[in-house]
C-alpha cells in the first residue's frame, strides 16, 4: 500500500511558481493580467489580523474574492506576489492548492455557532487540514463537513463528506463531485466513526486512492479523480481499508 507523503515547498521566480512536487498551488495570472493568490483557510476562518493582513496585500482599492471552497482569492499585480508571499507567511496563512492534493477543506459554523450542530466541524477542519495540507494526491480531493443532516456544507457532493453525529462521532461519504457537467452523490459508508479516529481513517482513504490511481491514470489524462477510482473498483478496497482502522 502507497504511503503518502506531503511537500508543501514551492518558490516564487517573479514570473510563475516553481514547485517540484507536482502540487499545482493557487498562484496564477488571471485574464485580466492579475495575479490571483488563493489562499488557504479551513473552513473559512480567519482571525482579525489575518484579515488585516488580506486587506494590505490588496490594498484599499485593490479586490478580494472569496472562492466556492471558503477560500479567500487576492488579486494584486505580479510585482506585489513576492511581497504578498511573506505578509501571508507573517500572518500565519498559507497558500491553497489548485490541483493534485487536499483542496481547501470546507466546513459550516458547526458546534458553538449553530444551534444545530451535533460537532465541532470547524475543529475537525483545521485538524485535517494540518494533517493533510501538501499531501501529494493524483488529483483534486475535496473534503467537507457539516453539523447536522441540513447539509449547508455539501458534503454528499465531495470527494469525502463528514457529517457529525451525537457523541463526537461522524458519518462518512465517498465518491461524490459537486462540479462539471456530471455531478454526483456520494455514497455513505459509514456511521459512527469516533472523531479520534477520522484522520487514520480519511488517511487510509487517500493511501487506497493513491495506490489504484497509479492503474488508471493514464485512462484519465492523469486527472483520476477518488469518483473515477471508486467507479472502476468499486467501494469494497475502501469498505475493508477503513474496516481495518476501526478494528485497530
Ligand atoms: S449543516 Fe446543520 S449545523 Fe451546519 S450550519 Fe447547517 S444547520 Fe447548522
Amino acid at each position: 500500500m502507497s504511503k503518502l507523503s506531503q511537500n508543501n515547498s514551492f518558490s516564487w521566480n517573479g514570473d510563475a511558481v516553481a514547485c517540484d512536487s507536482g502540487i499545482i498551488w493557487g498562484i496564477a495570472e488571471q485574464v485580466n493580467g492579475l495575479m490571483a493568490i488563493l489562499v488557504n483557510t479551513p473552513g473559512g476562518v480567519l482571525t482579525g489580523t489575518q484579515l488585516k493582513a488580506l486587506a494590505e496585500i490588496v490594498g484599499e482599492d485593490g479586490v478580494m474574492k472569496i472562492s466556492r471552497r471558503m477560500s479567500p482569492i487576492l488579486l494584486i499585480p505580479k510585482e506585489k506576489v513576492e511581497t504578498a508571499i511573506s505578509c501571508l507567511e507573517s500572518a500565519g496563512l498559507r497558500i491553497a492548492n489548485l490541483h493534485k492534493s487536499v483542496r481547501n477543506i470546507v466546513a459550516c459554523p458547526g458546534k458553538g455557532f449553530s444551534s444545530n450542530s451535533r460537532g465541532d466541524t470547524l475543529e475537525l477542519a483545521a485538524a485535517l487540514d494540518k494533517e493533510f495540507y501538501g499531501t501529494l494526491l493524483p488529483w483534486d480531493l475535496k473534503i467537507a463537513i457539516a453539523g447536522c443532516p441540513r447539509n449547508c456544507a455539501g458534503i454528499t457532493c465531495q470527494d469525502i463528506g463528514l457529517m457529525a453525529e451525537p457523541r463526537s462521532r461522524f458519518s462518512l461519504w465517498l465518491g461524490g463531485t459537486e462540479t462539471g457537467m456530471n455531478p454526483r452523490h456520494g455514497a455513505l459508508v459509514k456511521k459512527g466513526i469516533p472523531r479520534t479516529q477520522v484522520p487514520a481513517v480519511i488517511r487510509k482513504i487517500l493511501e487506497i486512492y493513491c495506490e489504484k490511481a497509479k492503474q488508471y491514470e493514464p485512462e484519465f489524462d492523469y486527472k483520476v479523480r477518488l469518483y473515477n477510482i471508486i467507479e472502476k473498483t468499486g467501494l469494497n478496497p475502501f469498505l475493508q481499508g477503513i474496516d481495518d482502522v476501526l478494528a485497530i
